[in-house]
């Protein structure tokens, strides 16, 4: 740990893929000392994209999704303390408290706590149709809802949202998707891919509402959303409108926070025995807080650079952010940070579904979408993170193979 004493006790809070990560880096990295892993989760620690997907479908249960097997951990003297919350931390003491009365030594901690989906405040809200995913217990709870036929209403057409109507079509539902944005997703792929991705949802029989829903009258199990004059009736509710953090515990121990917990680039929070990652982190660049990110990668990331925090190494190199997401069979990518309106060099074909656009800035591409592309992402992932220039008429020729411009070989 950087600096002041020694370090013979390491407690990760959060057992998803950040904390988890976190602990299998600080063993891979030489760390012997005690490393307690605390999960407020029963369930051995699992990974969350399968959940919208192959588990709510069916095609694969919480077992097949598990981060490690549980062998894993016994092998690394990782302690596992699942189904039991962190109350306090308190870094001066050296004190992490627990929710069943113990307390654990703490030479460092990393916060790694996630967050929870947002609530729908509108009133009825609180009916017991209306569902979120986040969680094992939450996708048994929907799984056990979407029967052939259900009448599923699906509120907010974000990644997650868009996942769990492509689910819920393949189940046989008969789904209703509404968002108040036109198109959804617009500001992070842009307005053309946006409707082109909005518009499949159609084209799968999905009911497609503009609106937002202002009231939920409960009609004994089944719902009554009501958006204006419209009433979509619903056997059952999944709102997927972004997460919430809970910060308490941050701002308990005394770390600086603002929409999250504030670190630099090795995870370390204003308070040099706390370090904390994954989407309950918010990166502080030169210029100050830099966008939070909600992604699987940014968490395996900011995890790796939380475990050389704590042991005094240095970051890791930095990566373009990236994240994917699955419907209908086609497989959406993201990777760098760009500006929409930048997504201005198209290979392929956007309305086939079958692209990839590419923003460039100062002659250089800064971040790309794309649709069933894996292997230009790839490339693309490189290009950004070596900043080179490429012309953009080379990367728009579907004759000009990305992977060989990453390469270096015909740059
Ligand atoms: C359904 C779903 C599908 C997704 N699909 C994709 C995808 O396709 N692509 C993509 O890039 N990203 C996807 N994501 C996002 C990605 O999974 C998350 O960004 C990632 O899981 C965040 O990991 P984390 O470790 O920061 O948080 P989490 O996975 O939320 O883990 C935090 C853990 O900490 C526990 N905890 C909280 N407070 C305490 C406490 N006080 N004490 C002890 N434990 C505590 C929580 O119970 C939780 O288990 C998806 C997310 C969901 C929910």
């Amino acid at each position: 740990m950087s600096g002041d004493g020694a370090l013979r006790s390491v407690v990760v809070v959060g057992a998803g893929l950040a904390g988890v990560t976190a602990a299998d880096e600080l063993r891979a990295n030489g760390y012997d000392g005690r490393l307690v892993v605390v999960g407020a989760e029963a369930e051995l620690p699992y990974d969350r994209p399968p959940l919208s997907k192959d588990v709510l479908l069916g095609k694969a249960t919480l077992a097949d999704v598990r981060l490690r097997p549980e062998s894993w951990y016994a092998d690394r003297a990782v302690e596992l303390r699942l189904g039991v919350a962190v109350q306090d931390v308190r870094p001066a003491e050296r004190r992490v408290f627990l929710g069943d009365g113990t307390a654990e030594h703490a030479d460092a901690v990393v916060l790694a706590t996630g967050g929870t989906p947002r609530a729908l405040t509108v009133p009825g809200a609180d009916h017991p149709a209306v569902l979120t995913l986040r969680t094992a217990h939450d996708v048994e709870r929907l799984k056990s809802r979407l029967a052939p036929g259900a009448r599923v209403a699906v509120i907010g057409a974000g990644l997650i949202g868009a996942e769990v109507t492509a689910s819920a079509v393949a189940l046989g539902c008969d789904v209703t998707l509404l968002d108040p944005v036109a198109p959804p997703l617009a500001a992070v792929v842009g307005p053309e891919i946006a409707r082109v991705l909005h518009a499949q949802h159609g084209q799968h029989g999905v009911r497609l509402v503009h609106g937002a829903v202002d009231r939920i009258d409960g009609r004994g199990d089944r719902v009554l959303l009501h958006l204006g004059a419209v009433v979509v009736e619903a056997d059952v509710v999944l709102v997927g409108i972004g997460i919430e953090l809970d910060l308490a515990l941050a701002d308990a121990a005394g770390l600086a926070t603002d929409r999250g917990v504030l670190v630099d680039e090795v995870g370390r929070t204003s308070n040099p025995r706390v370090f904390a990652a994954g989407d309950v982190a918010r990166a502080v660049g030169p210029g100050g807080p830099l966008p939070r990110v909600e992604h699987w990668d940014a968490a395996l990331r900011e995890g790796q650079a939380a475990a050389a925090g704590v042991l005094g190494l240095p970051a890791p190199a930095p990566r373009p952010p990236w994240f994917w997401s699955d419907r209908y069979g086609t497989h959406l990518e993201g990777v760098g940070e760009f500006d929409p309106v930048d997504l201005s060099v198209v290979r392929g074909d956007i309305a086939a579904l079958d692209f990839t656009a590419i923003a460039v800035r100062g002659g250089r591409p800064t971040g790309a979408v794309a649709i069933n592309r894996p292997n230009e992402i790839k490339a693309l992932r490189r290009l950004i993170e070596r900043g080179t220039p490429v012309d953009p008429g080379r990367l728009a020729d579907p004759s000009v193979d990305l992977r060989s411009l990453a390469r270096g070989a015909s740059a």
